[in-house]
Order: C-alpha cells, then structure tokens, then sequence
C-alpha cells in the first residue's frame, strides 16, 4: 500500500515525537524518583539524630522530663510522623509520643486517605521500631525508641510533592506531543508541497508540455535543487525538441534544392524543350555532388558520434602549423579584398593530432572568410595563458544572433544569416572542430555581436611536452 509523503512524514515525526517524550518522562521520573527519596532518607536520619539530639538537650540536666520538655518532643513526633518514646534504664516508659499500636493505625488512617485523594498509589510500608542509647556525659541513660512506616520519609508533604511532579510531567508530556504534533505536520508539508509541484510539472512534461516550469520556492538544498533540473530537463528537452523539428526541415531543404533542380532538368529534356549538352550534364553532375556530399556528412558525423575519436598524437610546433595554415588561407582572402593577420607566439609546441588541428584550424578560418562582409577582417592569435594555449580567430563579419548562439555547435544547425548569404554550409563545422577540441581535452567558445563580428576561442589545456 502507497500512502502519501505528508502522511508518512507525518506518522514518523509523531512517533518519532512521542518516543522521545516517552523516553524523557521515563529517565526524567526515574532519576527524580531516585534522588527525591534518597534525599528524603537522608532528611529522615537527620530527623532521628534531631530526636535523640532534643532527648539528650533535655535530660543532659534533669533527670525526670518535665510537662513543657514532654510538650516540645510532643509537638516533634506530631511534626514528623514519628512515634517516640524514652525509656528509663529499668525498661521503664519515662516518656512516650502516644500508643504505639494506635499511632501506627491513626497513621494508617492518614496515609490511607491521601491515597484516596490522591487515587495515586502509595506504599506506607511496615511500621518499624528503633532503639538508640541515650547517652549523656558518656554515661548511658536509658533508651530511646523511635517509630516509624518503613516508608515514613514519604511524608504527606512529599507524596503530594511527587504527585504534582508526576501531574506536571504528564502536562508537559501533553503540551510536547501537541507542538510535536503541529510542527510534524507543518514540516511534512513544507517538504511535500514543492514535491507534489515537482511531480505535477513532470508529469505535465511527460504529456508533452514542455513549457511548464517547477515554480518552486523551497529552502531546502535538496529540493531546490531538484526543481531546477526538472527545469532545466524541460528546457533542455525544449531545446531538443526545437532543434529535431529544425534539423528536418533543414534536411528537407537541403535535399529538395538538388533534386528539384535534377527533376527540371530531366523534364526539359524529356519535353525536347532542352538538348543533353555536356555543360547540362556538369550541371547534373554538381547537384548529384551536394547530395553525396550531404549524405557523406551525414555519415561521418554518424561516425563520430558513434565512435570514441581515436587520436593519433605526436608533438608538433603548432606556431607553426597554424603559420602554414594562415598562408594557405591568404590568396583566398586577398581574392576578395579582405585582411588576414595574425599575432603568433613562436616555439608554442603542444601534443595534438596533426590532421584534426589542421581540420579545427580550417574550419575556423573558412567559417570567418565566408560570413565576413566588407572590409572583412581576420585576426588569428595564438598565445600561452596561465599554462593554456589559447587559439583565437576574431572576425567582423556578419555575426551570430544572440538567440543562435547556444545551438551552433549542433549538428547542422545554421543561422538564418547564413542561409540567406547563400555560403553553401552544411552546418556541421563547428560540431565536427569541438568534438575534436573535445577529445583533445579543450573548450571552445564563441562570442559574437550582430555589428561587430565573431570571435571563436579554443583553450587547451596544459599539453606542452618541451
Ligand atoms: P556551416 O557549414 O554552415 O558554416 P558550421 O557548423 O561551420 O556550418 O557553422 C554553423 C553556423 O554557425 C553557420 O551556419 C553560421 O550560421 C554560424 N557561424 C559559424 N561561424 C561563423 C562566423 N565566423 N560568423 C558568423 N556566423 C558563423
């Protein structure tokens, strides 16, 4: 059986709550009990060494006790509980509190009535007797008996005393189980409100609402940050989403421009409209190639994704490299009256796989050269930082738009800028140059302004074998 978190939680702080009282009241009530009598047994020695005290004040100068002395030990014995009497050294009765027998049974009557007011159980136990020598100036006198219930020290002060302990502990049992009770309930709700949210959202997800969010406002760590990955799976799934929709358009596209341009063709022909010429057929022959070229894409980068990259790293002088590159790259620019310059710190030497940093390197600078404008520039720098060797390639062309920026490493994702430049991209450059940026244990990042340009940085991190 399922039951829910607020109940759950519930129970288990109320147990939890009425176990710790239980268990308080029980070694509280215990050590009072404890101390409480052993400080009355000791209050009760005190008193029998204050009778034979008072006796031996008394007889210390007279030897017959007379009616005021016997008043004084009179109102003690009545004081405290206690049955006294003095006997001569002939076992003759010089002085006596009352009856013994009586005196236990009025006791009796006594305890037995509080016990009735008290409907609280209370042991008067067995009357018992104690003779104590009556010494005066070392010299033995005669006998002093003193009277009293086994458990006499339990006076009536005191069982009163123990019954209002016992009343307010239970009291104060009561008022904690209460508050344990609210403050579990108050609790348990705190927790499980943001999860029953949580859920909800998910659950709103799995239907296919993806622009739900956790509106969660917790304290706890947990929980917080439970709702923000819910979040942040639904916007990331969002995101997914999105692009999946985008990439088969794309793909759509890309296939359609070929195929209709195939399509007319063949008709003309067909129609005797057109004569098969052999600039007709080169025409073919390029379309057929942007579709092998598309479908080749497409593998590798099924490849890529599928694989662990295999690096086949040696040490190269990548000042260098990227020197060679930068030369390759500047007939091209100078055809189109743009600027490529370089900044190079000599002698940066790092272990990298040769073809995948020419390929980053390529892709990069061909990126640049087609989304520059006018007076494009193209500035390469390669420098050492804090043990990092950073690569970046800083253009001023047309710039990325700030909503496409966190998807254009996708696998061919374009912007709409570029489309409409007509550069001929596939989209997968940048995804193909970080995966191997990636396998080599570095990081790309791009930022970029719509007015003024792209910069792509690459940071490696601490590979120099020299
Ligand atoms: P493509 O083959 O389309 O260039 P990439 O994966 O290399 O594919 O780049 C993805 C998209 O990123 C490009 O279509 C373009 O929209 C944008 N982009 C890349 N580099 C630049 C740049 N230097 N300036 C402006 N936009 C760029």
């Amino acid at each position: 059986m399922k039951i829910s978190l607020v109940k759950k939680l519930s129970i288990s702080f109320f147990l939890a709550v009425i176990g710790s009282i239980i268990l308080a009241s029980f070694i509280s009530n215990y050590t009072i009990n404890k101390e409480f009598k052993r400080y009355l047994v000791d209050e009760h020695k005190s008193k029998i060494n204050n009778v034979i005290k008072i006796a031996e004040e008394l007889y210390s100068n007279q030897i017959n006790i007379s009616k005021s002395n016997e008043a004084e030990l009179q109102r003690y014995a009545i004081m405290q509980e206690l049955y006294i009497e003095i006997k001569g050294l002939n076992d003759n009765t010089i002085y006596s509190s009352g009856n013994s027998h009586l005196y236990h049974k009025a006791m009796m009557g006594n305890m037995m009535g509080h016990m009735m007011n008290n409907t609280s159980e209370k042991n008067t136990g067995e009357y018992i007797e104690n003779k104590y020598p009556l010494v005066i100036n070392n010299k033995n006198i005669g006998t002093i008996i003193i009277g009293y219930f086994g458990n006499s020290y339990l006076s009536t002060a005191s069982v009163s005393f123990i019954n209002t302990l016992n009343r307010s502990f239970i009291f104060s049992a009561f008022i904690a189980l209460i508050f344990g009770l609210m403050i579990s309930i108050i609790i348990s709700r705190e927790i499980s409100n943001p999860l029953v949210k949580i859920t909800e959202t998910s659950n709103k997800m799995r239907a296919g609402n993806l622009e739900v969010r956790a509106l969660v406002n917790s304290n706890t760590k947990e929980i917080d940050e439970l709702s923000n990955s819910i979040n942040y799976l639904a916007e990331t799934l969002k995101n997914q989403e999105m692009l999946r929709k985008r990439l088969t358009s794309d793909m759509a596209h890309e296939l359609r421009t070929p195929l209709t341009t195939l399509k007319t063709h063949v008709e003309a022909f067909i129609d005797g409209i057109w004569e098969p010429s052999s600039e007709r057929f080169e025409a073919f022959y390029e379309e057929i190639e942007r579709l092998t070229k598309l479908v080749d894409n497409l593998r590798n980068l099924a490849k890529l994704e599928q694989t662990n990259l295999i690096l086949n790293k040696s040490k190269l002088n990548i000042s260098m490299e990227i020197e060679k590159i930068i030369e390759s790259f500047k007939p091209l620019y100078i055809k189109s009256n743009y600027e490529l310059t370089s900044n190079i710190a000599s002698e940066i030497k790092a272990m990298v796989d040769k073809d995948k940093f020419k390929q980053i390197m390529n892709n990069l600078l061909s990126n640049s050269y087609k989304y520059l404008k006018e007076n494009g520039r193209v500035e390469v720098i390669l420098k050492k930082e804090k043990q990092n060797i950073l690569i970046k390639v800083i253009d001023n062309g047309i710039g990325i738009p700030e909503k496409d920026l966190p998807y254009i490493f996708e696998r061919f994702y374009r912007t709409d800028l570029s489309r409409d430049k007509n550069t001929g991209g596939s989209g997968i450059g940048l995804t193909i140059t970080k995966t191997f940026v990636e396998a080599h244990g570095g990081k790309i990042y791009v930022e970029s302004g719509l007015s003024s340009g792209t910069t792509f940085t690459i940071e490696f991190p601490n590979m120099i074998s020299s």
